[in-house]
């Protein structure tokens, strides 16, 4: 690596010895941005990347609530707004007892050159807490949102910070931590995205994380093998939001898609996915995937507990990680090139190691990191945004129409930079950083410091 980069990633590295997720990150952004760092002097010149590595602002704060019984309860809870160059600071809250400041940076990192890559005016920022919603009732759900957001309301707003939702912070928690902000502001702004189509909230954000992340891959695969996105095998992880319209989108484009988790464990319907019974079990009940044998007995449910085998050794065509970060490792590319899989897109942020994802490049699989396929999602949000600064909404297919085109866009791209910085096609990832980096880099010196 470039002289420049590495001492980056060394005093990173030096300061942040325990942040392995977001040091991870930084590593895979620094590599791709070697080649840029040698072509583009006014990087080094301008000490861009020191700049950029480190967040603008970190917010933590503590939120306390009654739980069913009566108890206080406390957690952690986190802002990270994370680069404020190109638009006001845009990304997910995530609610999950993982959460801390090492996987939100890391989130963060990655959300500025995701929006960037979208395009649209906005920085990027991540937030939430360590609080786990699993297995809590909807009162203590809502007692725990009022909380979060009776410390948040200060920082944010539809200029400076608008978040959304992400891991455990779906239309639920978006609509109860909406109702706080605008109890304590009385305002009624596009402050938070993900909202109810009642109260603001766009046609197409549910769909949009999944159905982009397979208009990107359609393009693709379109582009890079000269057949789109169909009659292929595909194997998906998770069974959240991402997970859920994937699997409908694939589905509908002609795909069979095979598999689906949880943190649970995995299921295996060779007769392909009924995303019907994936739905009530999940968006209905909010149970787990286990139940998709009360549905398709035949079907085969593979429980972590007592079964290590991994979802990613089942043969497919294409993979789409959509659970959560590192959950394909390097003995999983691996197994998935054994099985001759064509691509690996993802629906998740950092689903694939960093061993895992050179493996895929090495051996020809096409990778399309989390950054560039699932930028859907935050697309969306721009819009929603957009409309509610018109007062105005768009119909569905219009909200559709305008993902495809920026998903399809992104690939564009990425294709056109991959050509200009001589890298291989099947890697999407270098080209995916660089130009993400390059439109920030350019708002931050024509800004100044
Ligand atoms: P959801 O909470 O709706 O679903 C998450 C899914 O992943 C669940 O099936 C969950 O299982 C599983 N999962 C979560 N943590 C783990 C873990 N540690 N090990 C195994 N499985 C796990 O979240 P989303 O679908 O919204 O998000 C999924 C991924 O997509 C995340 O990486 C998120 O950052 C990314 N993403 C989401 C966007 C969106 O618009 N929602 C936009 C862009 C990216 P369980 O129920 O058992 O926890």
């Amino acid at each position: 690596m470039n002289q420049y980069v590495t001492k980056v990633y060394e005093e990173i590295e030096s300061r942040y010895p325990y942040e392995k997720e977001y040091l991870q990150a930084l590593k895979e952004i620094l590599e791709s941005l070697d080649v840029a760092v040698s072509k583009d002097k006014r990087i080094e010149e301008n000490n861009l990347l020191e700049r950029f590595v480190i967040p603008e602002r970190i917010i933590q704060f503590k939120v306390e609530r009654e739980d069913d019984n009566g108890k206080i309860q406390v957690n952690n809870g986190y802002r990270v707004q994370f680069n404020s160059a190109i638009g006001p600071y845009k990304g997910g809250l995530r609610f999950h007892p993982s959460v801390n400041l090492s996987i939100l940076k890391f989130l963060g990192l990655e959300q500025c050159l995701k929006n960037s890559l979208t395009t649209l005016p906005m920085g990027g920022a991540k937030g939430g807490s360590d609080f786990d919603p699993k297995g809590k009732s909807d009162r203590e759900i809502m007692r725990f949102c009022k909380a979060f957001m009776s410390e948040l309301y200060r920082h944010i707003g539809q200029f400076r910070d608008v978040p959304a939702g992400d891991i455990g912070v779906g239309a639920r928690e978006i609509g109860y931590l909406y109702g706080e902000y605008k109890r304590l502001t009385n305002e009624s702004v596009g402050v938070l995205t993900g909202k109810g189509i009642s109260f603001g909230g766009s046609l197409a954000r549910t769909e949009a994380t999944g159905y982009g992340l397979c208009y990107f891959t359609n393009k693709a695969l379109e582009v890079l093998t000269g057949k789109g996105f169909a009659g292929k095998t595909v194997c998906i992880s998770g069974s959240g939001n991402v997970a859920i319209f994937a699997t409908e989108k694939a589905i509908q484009l002609g795909n069979k898609v095979v598999t689906l988790s949880d943190s649970n464990g995995w299921i295996y319907d060779s007769n392909g996915i009924d995303l019907n019974a994936v739905k009530e079990i999940k968006l209905v009940k909010r149970g787990r995937i286990k139940e998709y044998l009360d549905y398709h007995k035949d079907a085969i449910y593979h429980d972590k507990a007592i079964d290590k085998t991994s979802l990613w050794s089942t043969k497919c065509d294409i993979a789409l990680p959509c659970a959560t970060q590192n959950e394909l490792n390097e003995e999983d590319a691996k197994a998935l090139v054994k099985n001759g899989v064509i691509g690996v897109f993802e629906g998740a942020n950092m689903p694939t190691t960093f061993e895992a994802y050179h493996y895929l490049l090495e051996n020809g699989v096409i990778y399309g990191p989390g950054k560039a396929a699932n930028a859907g999602g935050v697309a969306v949000s721009g819009l929603e945004m957009a409309q509610n600064s018109m007062r105005y909404s768009w119909s569905f297919e219009e909200v559709d129409k305008k993902l495809k085109d920026i998903m399809e866009g992104i690939f564009a791209n990425i294709y056109e930079t991959a050509k200009i910085y001589g890298v291989k096609a099947n890697d999407l990832i270098t080209p995916a950083n660089i130009a993400g980096f390059k439109k920030i880099a350019d708002a931050m010196i024509a800004q100044g410091f």
